[in-house]
């Protein structure tokens, strides 16, 4: 094994009961029994591909997300867990994360993750209130959303993120204070909170297109976000990055990886990975991931396939160098330059003098140099694109 070396593992499962009227994701809903089937096939046999890099590194984190992986059999979870175990060493305090949807939970379903080894869920709530609900598509219920929650924690899961989304159609404030407060009675370790994108091609964005929808505007979604802040933190939760929050010793690990920029496997139709300094990704398509993987029909393949990837892309030190810089300020506790020097042999306040000093200026971000830190303000969180930008260098 690699010294001190870990990495973390996605996987994608792209079935969903039903599609949610601002998702464009890969998932696919109302899919049949034997597709399923052939789509976790051909996951363990791109797993079996890393059989190398499994043995070379520690795994600190596995994601299953989607799409709604909660949504089909738990045997298939089981499987890709079982082979994963047999094929690595996860360590000691592995965070091993399932998303999934109130009301595609049942007590079976949970002590079967429990027993594959699954120690966190992320469920998507997304609003407490009903209509809006309705408005985004969601096939739940606020009651279906306590009764997973509440059958999470009597079966023994208790780590548990919560997915809200704020600046949703005809949102008030007072509506999201309203999902706040619901939220803070159930107390998850972890909340997530993202603003409603909406995207090319998704009803919502056809209704909007429309005049049928209106969103909040920029200045309302910033009350709300602010609204988030306060609340939040009121509630005992930390923000530790941008669009996360969570009380203490509960940060995600798996989402630490990526802001952390550090090494990962995406397995799965479209999944992402960045392995050995090669950023990657599968086929965007799910017939041609069947295709990449699978035992094609009348065909014994005795040999394991070898990984088939998309647009891989060699990422330079310099490029490396800038997302790191990108994905840690992205963090509230911000980036150590530290080890940045370190791991890039740059010195970093002589190398960025001129960004820190009119970035600092703008009051967008503070630079503490005792710790070797360098973080966004309040502010600087704000307009955080801005920020980024000024650090990318030609
Ligand atoms: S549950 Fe998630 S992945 Fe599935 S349709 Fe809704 S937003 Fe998309």
């Amino acid at each position: 094994m690699k010294a001190n070396q870990s990495i973390g593992i996605y996987i994608h499962v792209p079935f969903c009961i039903q599609k949610c009227l601002y998702c464009d994701f890969i998932s696919f809903s109302k899919m049949k029994d034997d597709l399923i089937e052939a789509y976790f096939q051909a996951l363990s046999r791109e797993l079996s591909c890393y059989a190398e890099e499994l043995a070379q590194y520690s795994v600190k984190s596995i994601f299953f997300g989607g799409g709604t992986p909660s949504s089909v059999n738990a045997k298939h979870i089981a499987g890709i867990m079982q082979q994963i175990k047999q094929m690595a060493t996860l360590t000691k305090d592995a965070e091993i994360t399932l998303e999934a949807n109130p009301g595609t939970l049942s007590q079976e379903k949970i002590n079967q993750y429990l027993a594959s080894g699954i120690n966190r869920v992320s469920l998507g709530l997304q609003t407490s209130d009903p209509k809006l609900l309705k408005t985004i598509g969601r096939i739940h219920n606020v009651n279906d959303f306590l009764t997973s929650y509440q059958g999470l924690v009597e079966e023994g899961i208790d780590n548990i993120n919560v997915d809200i989304m704020f600046g949703l159609p005809g949102q008030s404030i007072e509506q999201l204070e309203h999902t706040i407060k619901f939220i803070g009675a159930v107390k998850p370790k972890h909340i997530s909170a993202y603003a409603l994108k909406l995207e090319e091609g998704t009803p919502l964005f056809e209704a909007h297109r429309k005049g049928k929808i209106t969103l909040p505007d920029e200045e309302t979604e910033r009350a709300m976000y602010h609204t988030l802040q306060r609340e939040l933190t009121l509630l005992g939760y930390h923000q530790y990055e941008i669009s996360n929050f969570a009380l203490p010793h509960y940060e995600s690990r798996h989402n630490l990886i990526y802001w952390q920029n550090t090494p990962y496997i995406g397995l799965g139709v479209s999944a992402h990975s960045k392995m050995h300094q090669t950023r990657y990704h599968n086929a965007l398509s799910i017939d041609q991931y069947l295709e990449d993987y699978q035992v094609k029909a009348n065909v014994i393949q005795k040999k394991a396939a070898s990984l088939i990837t998309y647009e891989a892309a060699y990422i330079d030190e310099k490029e490396d160098l800038f997302e790191t810089i990108m994905l840690g300020l992205r963090l509230t506790n911000g980036l150590d330059y530290q080890s940045l020097n370190d791991r890039y042999g740059i010195d970093f306040l002589d190398a960025y003098a001129s960004e820190i000093t009119s970035l600092s200026a703008e009051a967008l971000i503070e630079v503490d140099q005792t710790k070797h830190n360098i973080r966004l303000t309040p502010l600087g969180m704000d307009v955080s694109n801005r920020v980024f930008v000024a650090f990318m260098k030609d």
